[in-house]
C-alpha cells in the first residue's frame, strides 16, 4: 500500500554577473591599465535529503524555487559577489523527475544527500584578464553565464507517521479532516471500497507529517479475514498511535471499555503494536454525552498512567494539542534509518561465501 506525495515546482539558478571592463585613473600611474573586476557566479538550486521532514508539504506551497543572481564585476579590480544557493530540503527518499519528459533524475535515497537540480552561471572575466603586451587596454570583458530554469516533478512515497485507530463512528475520518493541509494521491490501492483516509497535518514549516486512518480495523479483525489484517499491517508501521475514544448511543459501549478491546485487538495480531507511542483522545467533547463523561474517564485513564486529552473535531477544540502531543511522540521516535535496497543487495553480494563463488574457469593456472 503505497500513498505518493507530489509537487511541480519551477526552479531557477542565478545568472552569473559580467566581468567589467574598467580602467585605471591614479595620479601617479596615468597609464594604468585595466581593472575591470569579474562578475560573481550564480548561485545553485540544490535539494537535500534531510530524515527529519517526511512529506512534502512545504514545497507545494513554493512553486517557483530561485538562487540568487552573481553581482556585476566592478571597477578598481573588484570582483562581482557570488550568488546564494538555494538549499531545498526535502524527506529522505524523495525522487525528482524531470517535469516534461519524465525522465528521473535522482533518487535521494540517505541522509544528507543532494542533487544539484539548476547550476548557477559562471561569472565572466573582467578586462583586467585580457591585457596582452600588444593590447594593453582590452574594451571587452566576458558576460556573466545564464541561468538555467527546469520544471521538476517531486514525488514521495509517503509512509503514515500516525495511525489513526478506533471504533467506527468515534470521528477519526473527521478529526484527519480537520487538520489536513493536504491530500496525497493514493497509488495502486487494492481495496476500492475501502480507501485508508490520509491527510498531511502541519504544525507550521517544516513540522508536517501523515496521519492515517485505516477503515474497518475492528470490522475485519474480527472478521477474521485477510482484509483486516492487511490493515492492521499498514498500522504496524506507522510510529505513534492516536487511538479516538468517543461515547455511542444504541450498542453496548462505553468509552473505556472500547480502549480495551481495541487495545486487545491490536495486541492479538502484533504484542509490539499495543506498545507502540500512543496519545489517547476523547473525541466529540462538543456533545453533552462526552463532556459530562470527561472527569470519570479521565481520572480512570490516570490511574492506569495515561494522560488522557479531549478534543473536537467538528469545533476544532483540542485538536491542535493533540496535534503537539503527536509532534512530541514523533519525535521522541525518529523514523528508522532503513538502507536503501542497492546498498543491501551490495552486502548480500559480498556475503557469499567462498566456496559459492563462481569460478572463472579460463583463469586456473
Ligand atoms: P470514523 O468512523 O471514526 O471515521 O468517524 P467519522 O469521522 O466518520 O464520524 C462519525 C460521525 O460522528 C459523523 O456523523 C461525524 O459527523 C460525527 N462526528 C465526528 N467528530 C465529531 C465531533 O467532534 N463532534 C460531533 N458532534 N460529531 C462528530
Ligand atoms: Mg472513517
Amino acid at each position: 500500500m503505497q500513498f505518493v506525495d507530489q509537487a511541480t515546482v519551477e526552479v531557477r539558478s542565478g545568472s552569473g554577473g559580467n566581468g567589467c571592463v574598467a580602467f585605471r585613473r591614479e595620479a601617479h600611474n596615468p597609464l594604468g591599465g585595466p581593472s575591470g573586476g569579474d562578475g560573481g557566479r550564480g548561485g545553485d538550486v540544490i535539494f537535500e535529503a534531510q530524515t527529519r521532514l517526511s512529506t512534502l508539504l512545504d514545497l507545494r506551497y513554493r512553486r517557483e524555487i530561485v538562487a540568487e543572481d552573481g553581482e556585476h564585476g566592478r571597477g578598481k579590480d573588484q570582483y562581482g559577489k557570488a550568488g546564494g544557493d538555494q538549499l531545498v530540503a526535502v524527506p529522505v527518499g524523495t525522487q525528482i523527475f524531470d517535469a516534461a519528459s519524465g525522465e528521473m533524475l535522482v533518487d535521494l535515497d540517505h541522509e544528507g544527500m543532494r542533487f544539484t537540480a539548476a547550476k548557477g552561471g559562471a561569472g565572466g572575466r573582467g578586462n583586467m584578464h585580457f591585457a596582452t603586451p600588444w593590447l594593453r587596454a582590452p574594451r571587452h570583458a566576458e558576460p556573466g553565464g545564464e541561468s538555467v530554469i527546469r520544471r521538476l516533478r517531486v514525488e514521495l512515497k509517503l509512509i503514515a507517521d500516525v495511525g489513526v485507530v478506533g471504533f467506527p463512528n468515534v470521528g477519526k475520518s473527521t478529526f484527519i479532516a480537520s487538520v489536513s493541509k493536504a491530500r496525497p494521491k493514493i497509488a495502486d490501492y487494492p481495496f476500492t471500497t475501502l480507501v485508508p483516509n490520509l491527510g498531511v497535518a502541519s504544525l507550521g514549516p517544516d513540522r508536517s507529517f501523515v496521519v492515517a486512518d485505516i477503515p474497518g480495523i475492528i470490522e475485519g479483525a474480527s472478521e477474521g479475514a485477510g482484509l483486516g489484517l492487511r490493515f492492521l499491517r499498514h498500522v504496524e508501521r506507522c510510529r505513534v498511535l492516536l487511538h479516538v475514544i468517543a461515547p455511542d448511543h444504541g450498542e453496548d459501549r462505553e468509552p473505556f471499555r472500547d480502549y480495551d478491546v481495541l487495545m486487545r485487538e491490536l495486541a492479538t495480531f502484533d504484542a509490539h503494536l499495543s506498545t507502540r507511542p500512543m496519545v489517547v483522545v476523547l473525541g466529540k467533547l462538543d456533545l453533552p454525552d462526552s463532556y459530562e463523561a470527561v472527569d470519570d474517564l479521565k481520572a480512570r485513564f490516570a490511574e492506569r498512567g495515561i494522560t488522557l486529552l479531549t478534543m473536537s473535531a467538528a469545533t476544532h477544540q483540542g485538536t491542535h494539542e493533540v496535534l503537539i502531543a503527536l509532534e512530541r511522540l514523533l519525535l521522541a521516535n525518529p523514523i528508522p534509518i532503513v538502507e536503501a535496497p542497492t546498498v543491501i543487495a551490495e552486502r548480500a553480494l559480498r556475503a557469499v561465501p567462498p566456496h559459492l563463488e563462481t569460478r572463472d574457469e579460463t583463469e586456473k593456472d
